[in-house]
Formats: C-alpha cells, sequence, structure tokens
C-alpha cells in the first residue's frame, strides 16, 4: 500500500466516523425521545474523540509527509495539503482544551435556557464569560495576528479577517439603510395571506414538491420535520433536510424547505470521487460535510431559497401547483400579491424572523459585539445594552426583553463564536453566483424567466457542487466568478427587486 493510499485510508475511516456522528445526531434532533440526550450526549462525544485521534496520530502525519512529494497531479496534492494543513491545525490545539469547550457546552446550553426561562441575560453571564475564555485560548490555539476574532472568523469562513468582515458589512450597511428607510417609508402593511391557516399535512405535500423542482434527489434524501430545521449529510447519497411546520405561517416551511433544499444539492452533488476523503471532511472541525465552507453552503441554500425562490419568473411558473394544497390560504391572491407577500419587508427584533432585507442588519449587530467581547473592549454583562443600541441604530426598533434581544440566539452558548458572519458571507455569494451564472451560460437567463431552473442548476452543479471542498472559498469564487467575495451585485439584486417590488 503507498503512502497516499494509507493517508485516504485513514481519512476514509475519519469520514465513516464523522458520518456516523451526523446520522446520530441527526436522530438526537428529528426523533431520539427526551430522556436519551446524556447517552447521546456520551455517544457523540466517542465517535468525535476517536476521529480526533486517528486525525492527530503519528501515522496519518508520516503517511503524508511520505506521499506528499511523490503526488502524481494536482488534485493529489490539493487533498496532501489540505490533509496536512488539518492535521498541523489540530496538533496544535491542546486536548485539556479540546475537552473543556466540548465539556462547557452542555453547562452554557442550560445556563441559556434558563436565562431565557426568567428572561434575565445576568442568568447566562457566568456561563458566557467562561465560553469567551475557552474561545479566546482555542483563538489563540489556532493563531492570529491583528484580532483574536480573525482565527474564529477563519475557522468557519478560510481566509476570511475581522478587517475583511468588517470592511463587507460596512459596505453592506451603507447600502442596506437607504434602501430599508424608503420602503419603511412606504408603510405598506402585512399582507393577510401569510397568517391564514393551512394544515401540517398540505404544507408537507408542498415541500417535497417544491423541493423536487428544486432538484433535490428524494431517492438520496428525505424530509422530516424539527423544531430547528437543517441539513446533514452521511455521504452524497444520503442528505437529508428538515423542516418546520407552523399551521399559521406556512411561508415558514415552504422557504425553510427550499433553503435546506439548496445546502443538500451542495452535498448531493458532490463528484463521486471525493467521496470519503478530505475533500468532503472538515477534518479540523471534525464534521463530514462536502461543502467547502459555511459561507458557501450557505450561499446554495440562499440561492435556492431567495434568488430563485423569491423571484415572480418562479411564481409565475409554479404558482397554480402550490394553489393545489394552499388554495383557501390564498384564496383571492393573485401570483403577483404573492410575490410581493413573501418578499414583504418589515424590521424585527429577531433574526430567524428577518426578511431578506434586513437580515444582514442582524449579523452586522452581533459581529461588532462578539468581536468586542473576545478583544475584552465589551464586558459579558453589558451585552444587553450593547445590543439594545445597536437594534436602534440599525433597525430601528427597542428592545423590550432580554429573551426577544441578546438571549434570542442558541450560537454563544453552542460555542459557535464566529460563526455568524458565515450567513452574510452566503448572501453576498449567492448574488454572485447568479451574476455569474446569468452572464457566463447564456441558457440559465432565458429559462430562469419560463421558471425553468435546470441550466442555473447545472451551472452551480459543475461550478460549485461537484468540487466539495477541493477549493478554499476565495479560490472556488474567484475560478467561476472572476472576482472575490464582493457585495456589489448583491446590493445590485436587492435594489432592483425592491426598487421594482415597492414601486420606489
Ligand atoms: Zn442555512
Amino acid at each position: 500500500m503507498t503512502a497516499y493510499d494509507r493517508v485516504r485510508r485513514t481519512v476514509g475511516e475519519i469520514n465513516d466516523l464523522l458520518c456516523t456522528l451526523n446520522l446520530a445526531t441527526w436522530d438526537a434532533r428529528v426523533q431520539m425521545p427526551a430522556r436519551g440526550g446524556a447517552a447521546r450526549g456520551r455517544q457523540l462525544a466517542t465517535l468525535a474523540g476517536v476521529a480526533r485521534e486517528r486525525a492527530t496520530s503519528n501515522e496519518l502525519a508520516s503517511a503524508v509527509d511520505e506521499a506528499l512529494p511523490l503526488a502524481e497531479n494536482e488534485d493529489e496534492r490539493a487533498e496532501l495539503q489540505r490533509v496536512r494543513d488539518a492535521v498541523a491545525t489540530l496538533r496544535r490545539l491542546p486536548d485539556g482544551l479540546v475537552d473543556a469547550i466540548a465539556g462547557h457546552r452542555a453547562t452554557a446550553q442550560d445556563a441559556w435556557e434558563a436565562a431565557k426561562a426568567a428572561n434575565d441575560f445576568a442568568v447566562f453571564v457566568p456561563a458566557l464569560r467562561e465560553t469567551l475564555r475557552l474561545q479566546r485560548a482555542f483563538a489563540d490555539a489556532l493563531g492570529w495576528e491583528e484580532h483574536p476574532y480573525d482565527a474564529l472568523v477563519a475557522h468557519y469562513e478560510p481566509g476570511m479577517t475581522t478587517a475583511r468582515v468588517r470592511a463587507l458589512l460596512s459596505r453592506l450597511r451603507e447600502g442596506l439603510l437607504p434602501l430599508l428607510d424608503a420602503i419603511v417609508a412606504k408603510g405598506v402593511p402585512e399582507p393577510e395571506f401569510r397568517r391564514k391557516e393551512v394544515g401540517v399535512e398540505a404544507q408537507r405535500v408542498a415541500a417535497l414538491h417544491f423541493a423536487r423542482i428544486v432538484g433535490y434527489d428524494l431517492d438520496r434524501g428525505r424530509l422530516d420535520a424539527s423544531a430547528h430545521p437543517f441539513e446533514i449529510s452521511f455521504t452524497r447519497d444520503d442528505v437529508r433536510i428538515t423542516t418546520r411546520y407552523r399551521t399559521d405561517y406556512f411561508p415558514m416551511s415552504l422557504f425553510g424547505t427550499l433553503h435546506e433544499a439548496g445546502h443538500a444539492l451542495y452535498e448531493q452533488g458532490v463528484d463521486p470521487r471525493w467521496v470519503r476523503t478530505a475533500f468532503t471532511t472538515d477534518i479540523v472541525g471534525l464534521y463530514a460535510v462536502a461543502g467547502t465552507s459555511y459561507g458557501a453552503h450557505e450561499s446554495q441554500s440562499r440561492l435556492i431559497e431567495n434568488q430563485l425562490g423569491r423571484s415572480a419568473p418562479f411564481w409565475d411558473a409554479h404558482y397554480a401547483e402550490l394553489l393545489a394544497t394552499h388554495g383557501d390560504a390564498l384564496d383571492g391572491v393573485d401570483v403577483n400579491a404573492f410575490v410581493r407577500g413573501i418578499n414583504h419587508v418589515a424590521p424585527s427584533p429577531t433574526r430567524v424572523e428577518a426578511d431578506e432585507l434586513t437580515y444582514d442588519l442582524h449579523i452586522m449587530l452581533r459581529v461588532e459585539i462578539e468581536a468586542a467581547l473576545l478583544d475584552g473592549t465589551l464586558a459579558a454583562e453589558d451585552v444587553p445594552k450593547a445590543w439594545a443600541e445597536k437594534t436602534e441604530e440599525l433597525l430601528g426598533l427597542e428592545v423590550t426583553d432580554d429573551r426577544s434581544g441578546a438571549l434570542q440566539d442558541i450560537h454563544w452558548s453552542a460555542g459557535l463564536v464566529g460563526a455568524f458572519p458565515t450567513y452574510t458571507f452566503g448572501n453576498v455569494m449567492s448574488a454572485q453566483w447568479m451574476a455569474a451564472a446569468r452572464e457566463r451560460d447564456p441558457a440559465v437567463a432565458p429559462a430562469l424567466e419560463r421558471g425553468d431552473s435546470g441550466p442555473l442548476r447545472a451551472w452551480l452543479h459543475e461550478n460549485v457542487h461537484r468540487h466539495g471542498r477541493r477549493y478554499l472559498p476565495d479560490e472556488l469564487l474567484g475560478r467561476a466568478t472572476g472576482s472575490g467575495l464582493d457585495p456589489e451585485p448583491y446590493l445590485a439584486y436587492l435594489r432592483e427587486k425592491y426598487t421594482r417590488l415597492y414601486a420606489l
């Protein structure tokens, strides 16, 4: 067996362990009985621990060193370099720190739940302080130059820095706020149809239908319900999604399903050659995933949910199919009113309820707070005050309590500091893919006008999905669009769309 084969075998085993871990996670979030949590937590920790042991073993490190100079082509070299870098990063993380971060997660989650129940951020503060201490140590172990937040941001989005994030967000802010002001000044009330009752079964039928329409392969996937929707894969041939049904707000399941189906297309579309390799395994994050970064993954879900799924031509072509299940709720609502309604803009204090236009403002607020918490310029106990100030400044809203303010997100209690910016990267990238697809393949735009997303999806498959983690996000974007992360196509898309919908 060559050194390269030995690398492949070990990474394949790591991938098997992590796919199994994903399966146990899916089960925990979809159908596990309530009392199963503690035992499942131990099982997940054991699987992650064994995967980490394999990844940091001397055998793997020496096999990579032996194989690299013998690489036979660019793909092989890139694959081996990816493994080498991941192994080096993992080895820099002290065992004690990794265990402490994992061990603190349950404590922080409990504290967050208790704080939400009491509607009092102060209850969460001691746990948050410990999270920040651990994340700061994690950042130091990963290494950073200008700002400790750099290390955490790059952990989720390789190549990103705090400075790049801030420049991107400030440009978005400049573009978004005037547009939002103009829309709010119009005073358009929320359309009533969105709150009309639609039964769960009707929503489920529609969700499956529209997931298929956008290309989700149900022979290699399935749709279930869960409190927090997600997509998860156990190799390209078993990629599952969930959605959430609210009988008093059917857009939740409809657009939530399109969103997760967009994630699933990425996972289902990866080249079979990359299955069980470093190009479908996040070795540092100990996560089996084909998407090259959180932001790139989110760009696929946002593209399907928003750029495609909230567009007028899509519904011109498919509205009748929705009426088949949602006809009572949509009685008297023509397709133009429907499209306006699903794109209704209304600033809300809650991120997960935010519309497309205000979503990134929620991210800006969190990024500023996270970065300041991490470098010590903001103390944990002062978060609610900062939260209220920034909500007023960005969304023009008053925060009335901690539960709907600084306690609304699960991220900090889950130890996910630095992940928020990836939602905005996803939005920004989604517009870049769309613009490039239209520009570079003449079949894409006319097909979209007819409600046919086939050529668009073929372009995405060719330029994004099939590569898995073969290229880092900047490289992937550069190859397919000719530029790096650039907010201008996204701002242009939003300006054009809302100017038209709101007759600005
Ligand atoms: Zn997503």
